[in-house]
């Protein structure tokens, strides 16, 4: 079993033991760091038996210098000796950085060692020689926390957590791009990661709050048989995707994680994750249209507009499909048949000419009878229209078309200007299909109106969670638990208000 341990930055004996009190059962270990104290030489003994008072987690006392990344800025000798206190007082483990383990000498009573190399900077060659150097140094578990710049960096962690006998090991990669290497430790079996009690109360670099590790991962469910899937994007830090998956694939039980990817280079992420466990990926900003070079096989629809958003690994195959295009062409159906006309005798309006508008207009050319791109940069609905042989426009034109399907594909109406109208209202008439692909908020202010005026509405909040639905299917061959996802998706819109 991995531990997963929760770095306890309180600055009082009090403080510590509130905090143990809120943490959830998944969180099997505590780190009280001594160098947070308020006096860290005269409180640690004091704060270290509260803690022992308020849990039978296993404990870790570490009083980690300024040149390590910690707090303690004072006497070496004085620092070691509140490691060999906490080890009188009953630590389970104390943990050292590498050149003070001999310093430190003999500890008493049966506290384990936990020798420890930090790397703020990088990830340094050669993990394995650090891993024997530490073991050299007497640890009964080797500590290794490297800043992870890259996804190769990420790859020598695993590479490394691989090749050793990982009950004695702790490897973690530091930042954004290393969180793969705390959630999935349990995956590679290593002795323990960290996670922070708090939001604001990381004692490193892409810590995550141990709420998170519990409800968002269901880390305590992770091991070396689960799966690895994900969302591959640059930034990747506020989606949405590793909420509503992680909790469809607990729902319906199946041995899965999903983790966001913050990737640069999606050739060396393959490298990285195929030959573990990897099965499949969501595709974002910037990686649609260079992930399509990399599939075995790509879907008509991924094809036609030119990106995916899907990646299923089967039998180490790459199937690219794009499941935003076929839902976005679903709810669409879907309103057209309640309004009761034919797509492909119809006249649809596309607003906006990025990705949302591009998406749209590659799969509607030859699902209408006539193609209208209007966009602020009337050259991009030029390019746009070019390409789908549609006519282009400029929004000042929107009064003089009379589309029967209107599609909205710009922010405007989006939280947090939700007053704001991206059309006339006027050009709104009964029996329209309306469209408009924000999901935030869930009714925008064009859809209130569209409705008013008597038009059928489809809304981005379906379109949105339809396409994560797919993608479920997709990599499952289950059926979604669509309205659990549905209920993720307006959770999450609510948190960002
Ligand atoms: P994008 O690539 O940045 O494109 C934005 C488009 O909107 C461009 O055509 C842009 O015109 C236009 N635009 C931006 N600000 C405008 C303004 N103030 N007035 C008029 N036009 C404006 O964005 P996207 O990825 O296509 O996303 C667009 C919207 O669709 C977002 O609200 C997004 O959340 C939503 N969306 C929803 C889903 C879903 O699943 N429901 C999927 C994808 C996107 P210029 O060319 O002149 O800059």
């Amino acid at each position: 079993m991995t531990h997963l341990c929760v770095s306890l930055t309180g600055s009082t004996p009090a403080e510590l033991s509130d905090i143990i009190r809120e943490l959830p059962p998944s969180a099997t270990a505590v780190e009280l760091r001594i160098d947070h104290l308020h006096s860290p030489l005269q409180s640690s003994t004091e704060a270290l038996k509260a803690i022992l008072n308020a849990t039978d987690r296993t404990v870790i006392a570490t009083n980690r210098p300024a040149r390590a990344g910690g707090k303690f800025q004072g006497d070496e000798k004085k620092r070691l000796n509140t490691l060999r206190e906490a080890a009188e007082t009953g630590a389970d483990y104390i943990d050292v950085e590498m050149d003070s383990s001999a310093r430190l000498g003999r500890i008493p009573g049966n506290t384990g060692r936990i020798v420890s190399c930090h790397d703020f900077q990088k990830t340094p060659e050669k993990l394995f020689s650090i891993y024997r150097d530490l073991k050299e140094a007497g640890a009964d578990v080797a500590k290794i926390a490297v800043r992870s710049r890259t996804i190769n960096d990420t790859g020598a962690i695993f590479n490394l957590m691989e090749r050793c006998t990982t009950t004695d090991l702790i490897a973690i990669g530091m930042g954004e791009k290393g969180i793969c290497t705390r959630v999935l430790a349990p995956k590679f079996d290593t002795f323990m990661t960290f996670a922070s009690a708090k939001h604001d109360a990381a004692a490193a670099p892409g810590q995550v709050p141990c709420k998170q590790m519990d409800e968002l991962y269901h880390f305590s469910s992770i091991n070396p048989a689960t799966r690895i899937y994900g969302v591959v994007a640059n930034p990747v830090a506020h989606s949405m995707s590793p909420a509503i998956h992680n909790a469809a694939f607990t729902r319906t039980n199946l041995n899965a994680v999903y983790l966001p990817f913050k990737v640069d280079n999606v050739e060396s992420f393959f490298e990285v994750f195929e030959h573990r466990d990897l099965r499949g990926l969501s595709v974002t900003i910037p990686h649609k249209q260079t992930m399509l070079s990399l599939m075995d096989e790509v879907d008509e629809l991924s094809r036609t507009v030119g990106a995916l958003n899907t990646v299923d690994i089967r039998n180490g195959r790459r199937l690219g499909s794009n499941t935003d295009a076929a839902a976005a062409l679903q709810a669409l159906q879907q309103a057209a048949d309640e309004a009761e006309i034919q797509l492909e005798q119809s006249h649809i309006l596309i607003v906006g000419a990025g990705g949302a508008g591009r998406t749209l207009a590659h799969v509607l050319a030859d699902k209408s009878r006539l193609l209208s791109i209007a966009n602020r940069t009337v050259e991009r609905a030029e390019t746009l229209a070019g390409e789908t042989g549609g006519s282009a426009y400029g929004l000042d034109q929107l009064n003089s078309l009379d589309p029967d399907v209107l599609i909205n594909t710009t922010p405007v109406g989006m939280h947090p200007d939700v007053d704001r109208i991206p059309v006339p209202p006027d050009i709104l008439r009964p029996g329209m299909v309306v469209f408009d692909a924000i999901y935030n908020p869930i009714q925008t202010r064009l859809m209130r109106e569209a409705e008013e005026a008597g038009c059928v509405i489809a809304s981005g909040f379906d379109w949105f969670v339809s396409q994560a639905a797919a993608q479920f299917q997709t990599w499952t061959d289950r059926d979604a638990p669509r309205e659990l996802m549905a209920n993720v998706v307006r959770d999450e819109l609510s948190g960002q208000k």
